[in-house]
């Protein structure tokens, strides 16, 4: 566990969070500052600072992350109207919380244009 992360804070139970899925290798909890209805991050228990820092021998883990997503988009009920799953990485590409992490939002209309 990476002291200062938060999102390592969150796995850990030192802060409190709205867990809506957990296995042994990941935890999906919703977002402090929801940007639509839905609006749930996905992030892997062990620290990886970001998708930019994902070897290859990770292969697996990255793709466990997308099929949880698209399984909470259809427990959330958005699956049928589609949904957008956004990984941020490094300060131009707008990450704030330095540890993977998936955003599964929807539930409204998304902007056709990115950024
Ligand atoms: P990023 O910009 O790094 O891709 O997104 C980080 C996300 O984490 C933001 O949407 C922000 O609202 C969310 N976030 C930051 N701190 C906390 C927290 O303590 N708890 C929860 N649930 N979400 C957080
Ligand atoms: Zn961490």
């Amino acid at each position: 566990m990476a002291e200062e992360c938060i999102f390592c804070r969150i796995v850990a139970g030192e802060i409190p969070s709205d867990i809506v899925y957990q296995d042994g290798d990941f935890l999906a909890f919703r977002d402090i500052m929801p940007k639509a209805p839905t609006h749930v991050l996905i992030i892997p228990r062990t620290h990886i600072t970001s998708a930019a820092e994902l070897t290859e021998g990770q292969e697996k883990l990255a793709g466990r992350l997308i099929i949880i997503a698209k399984n909470l988009a259809e427990k959330e009920g958005i699956a049928e109207n589609g949904f957008r799953l956004v990984i941020n990485c490094g300060s131009e590409g707008g990450q704030i919380v330095p540890h993977l992490h998936l955003h599964l939002i929807g539930g409204r209309q998304m902007d056709a244009k990115l950024g």
